[in-house]
């Protein structure tokens, strides 16, 4: 069976301890490949690695370490289908999304910040012909990298590729539930020349690898991508170590339509944004409020565009939604439908597990389900489910959904539908969250900032707030006199 290594000083290597993890494909529910069981011994070594590495990799040229990312972005497309089969088996995300948005994505990512670092500046303030003030920005140290499950490469990318470009060196852990993707990755990086011990990556599981990483005293920075509650448990240690961190945690995000709305697109649009991988983006909009007077008319077409969506085989074509990530993933998702009927809610499609033939029988898929009928406030429109779970809730006016909107405690995305020009403008200003999306969804522009308020999150990562985050600024005053 493929045994997945550590990338650790260049090399590829067994976890010190010799001990592996199942790494399960959940199209199928069996064990495909062995993980490094690794622990702190391991992160030691690759933190070691990284020390070493950091003198020559932080005053190297930017344009020499834009090269290196430049060759990193140009490989991930060369291996994309390779790489994207890749994602589709470990995740159980249809073959087709992971083609065309988790790796081009992902070799975006190391092209954006490979030239953004180019374009990168600092600032001057001058008093006059007192003194003149400059800011410096210097590469923290050594980075912390910590990524989730659900996007594995594009999201492992995300944090890496800026942390490299700004001249850090990285000790990453990519999710143990979907770590192939970046052990390819650390092929790609020998294969580009990267020098060694920049970048290192230890595979395995969070309450060991990542917290090695979280409570190490000499790593710096922590860049964490993950849960809410694992995010708070990081935050607990790191931030008495004053280590700077970014947080970019869980979501319940609404998608407001209102009735004067682009009908098609919006409800072609809210299909993606309710279902796309599985309904296992932190951006999907899980929490759907609709105008009144386009309830019923929204309900019917909806949930008829929604039983036509094809649930299968992830690499099959055709399919639409593929598995979820992993069988206890799976039973919170179920579990969570359940407690929605508990709560008074009634399921108009889905609900239910869905068995598939042959090889598939022991995948984790399950049907995507629209309830309606709940309080804004229950606990299954409160809390993040994460999977293929929907809400509809009518609303009469601007004040209304809007207090539902922002009754939780999160606040990563929105969405707005409308074609109303002012009204569009009102709710952006008064949304809580990061980002806001209106008249369409997951449109992204790499320079803009990224991130949530509240238990979503602290601080952005995206464009130069990336960069600015893995360096320190440092202000010099000269006086002229
Ligand atoms: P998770 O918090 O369980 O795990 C995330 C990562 O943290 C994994 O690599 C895991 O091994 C590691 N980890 C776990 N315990 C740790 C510990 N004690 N110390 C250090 N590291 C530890 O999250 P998940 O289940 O992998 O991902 C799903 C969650 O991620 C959802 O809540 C989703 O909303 C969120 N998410 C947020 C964003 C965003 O940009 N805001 C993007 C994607 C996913």
């Amino acid at each position: 069976m493929q045994k997945i290594l550590n990338y650790i000083n260049g090399e590829l290597i067994a976890p010190q301890s010799d001990k592996w993890l199942d790494n399960y494909n959940p199209a199928t529910g069996k064990v495909y490949s062995l993980i490094p069981d690794s622990d702190s011994a391991d992160v030691e070594a690759a933190y070691t690695a990284a020390k070493a590495a950091f003198p020559e990799w932080s005053t190297l040229s930017k344009d020499k370490r834009s090269a290196y990312l430049l060759k990193i972005a140009a490989l991930i497309e060369q291996h994309l289908d390779r790489l994207a089969l890749a994602e589709s088996m470990d995740n159980g995300k249809p073959l087709k999304l992971a083609k065309t948005v988790d790796i081009p994505r992902a070799a975006s990512n190391f092209h954006f910040y490979g030239t953004a670092i180019l374009h990168y500046a600092s600032h001057a303030h001058s008093m006059e012909d007192t003194a003149i003030n400059y800011t410096l920005r210097q590469p923290v140290g050594v980075a912390g990298c910590i990524s989730p499950w659900n996007l594995p490469l594009y999201l492992f990318s995300w944090k890496v590729a800026p942390a490299l470009a700004a001249g850090c060196t990285v000790v990453a852990k990519p999710s143990e539930v979907t770590p192939m993707t970046a052990y390819l990755l650390s092929e790609i990086c020998i294969e580009a020349g990267l020098p060694k011990g920049v970048f290192n990556i230890v595979h395995g599981l969070g309450g060991k690898v990542g917290s090695a990483i979280v409570s190490h005293k000499d790593i710096p920075l922590i860049s964490f991508t993950g849960g809410t509650a694992t995010g708070k448990h990081i935050a607990g240690i790191a931030a008495p170590m004053f280590k700077k961190l970014s947080l970019e945690l869980g979501g319940k995000n609404p998608n407001i339509i209102f009735a004067d709305c682009d009908y098609e697109k919006m409800l072609a649009t809210t299909l993606q944004s309710s279902f796309a991988n599985q309904g296992q983006i932190c951006l999907c909009g899980s929490r759907i409020f609709i105008e009144r007077p386009l309830y019923e008319k929204f309900k019917t077409d909806f949930v008829s565009r929604v039983k036509a969506l094809k649930v299968g085989a992830p690499q099959e074509e055709g399919t639409k939604v593929g598995a979820v990530v992993s069988q206890p993933h799976q039973e919170k998702i179920l579990s969570y439908i359940e407690l929605a009927k508990q709560e008074g809610g009634t399921v108009l499609t889905g609900g239910n597990k869905v068995i598939l033939e042959g090889d598939y029988a022991g995948g984790y898929y399950i049907d995507p389900t629209v309830i309606e009928g709940l309080d804004f406030n229950c606990r299954t429109n409160q809390e993040e489910i994460f999977g293929p779970v929907v809400t509809l809730t009518p609303f009469d006016t601007e004040e209304e959904v809007l207090k539902m909107a922002n009754s939780t405690t999160y606040g990563l995305a929105s969405i707005v539908w409308t074609e109303h020009l002012t009204r569009a403008h009102r709710m952006a200003n008064q949304i809580h969250a990061g980002i806001v999306w209106i008249n369409c969804w997951l449109l992204r522009d790499l320079r803009t900032p990224f991130g949530g308020v509240k238990a979503s999150g602290v601080g952005r990562e995206g464009g130069f707030e990336a960069l600015d985050f893995f360096t320190e600024p440092k202000n010099v005053c000269v006086k002229l006199k």
